[in-house]
């Protein structure tokens, strides 16, 4: 059985005041889960909710590093780093990160590679955009993306988790449809099985992520390769935040 997962990404959200109140809400909600419930903040808030969610079973992600330890990299943060300031989790390949700042495949597959060598579990996005959608590219470009796992051994593929996130739904309200999304999820799977084998593939979650609200969660989640969901928009609020979680809870 694979544990549910259920992400707030907050991107670049909240100043100190909200993500305090924010965790506060969500710790008071806390005690009863039993599906992992994760929230990447802007890293600027990462050192304060680690205090914050210390005890409460919530756990803390980054929404970005650099791959490599340290250096002459201006601006960035590596996985030490945020593993220093609390984050557990580390989330590549976002389709804002790929798309607005340009990252490429082969940079979300070095930034995956080096979270998991840190010993961050790594939450790894992946996406059609709706061009590639209509013109039926959807697999192939998924097939590309999933290369970002190749060569992951089987106790590294344990911490990565799978989001499928079309691009055309993140943010617009267009969410898929639950059978989108299982088409999507049980093509990810398959290909997880041929890079990786069918054990690791059965094992990981793969989470859906596209303007997910508390009124589209349930029929998605009712879908069988759908272990979860990651959450821009409607994660911002705690009180909808919790919802979902409640409601991935079961
Ligand atoms: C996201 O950015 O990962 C996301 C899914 O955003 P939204 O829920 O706002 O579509």
């Amino acid at each position: 059985m694979r544990k549910r997962l259920v992400a707030a990404n907050w991107k670049m959200n909240h100043l100190a005041a909200d993500g305090a109140r924010y965790v506060q809400a969500l710790s008071a909600a806390a005690d009863s889960w039993s599906v992992e419930a994760v929230v990447f903040p802007p890293s600027t808030l990462l050192m304060l909710l680690n205090r914050m969610l210390s005890g409460t079973g919530v756990q803390l992600g980054a929404q970005n590093c650099f791959p490599a330890a340290r250096g002459a990299f201006t601006g960035e943060v590596s996985p030490p780093q945020v593993m220093d300031a609390g984050a557990r989790w580390l989330l590549v390949g976002h389709s804002e990160r790929r798309h607005v700042m340009g990252e490429s495949d082969e940079m979300v597959a070095k930034k995956l590679r080096a979270g998991v060598e840190a010993g961050l579990r790594v939450l790894l996005c992946v996406g059609e955009q709706e061009e590639e959608r209509d013109d039926g590219m959807t697999e192939e470009v998924l097939e590309r993306q999933c290369l970002a796992l190749a060569g992951l051994a089987p106790d590294e593929a344990q911490h990565v988790s799978l989001a499928y996130e079309p691009v055309w739904a993140i943010g617009t309200g267009n969410v898929a449809t639950p059978l989108q999304a299982q088409e999507a999820h049980a093509f990810l799977r398959q290909r997880v099985s041929e890079l990786l084998g069918a054990e690791i593939a059965r094992g990981m979650r793969i989470v859906y992520g596209g303007s997910i609200t508390p009124q589209s969660f349930p029929s998605i989640l009712e879908q069988p390769d759908v272990d979860g969901g990651l959450v821009g928009g409607a994660s911002l609020d705690a009180d909808r935040f919790v919802e979902l979680v409640r409601q991935a809870n079961g």
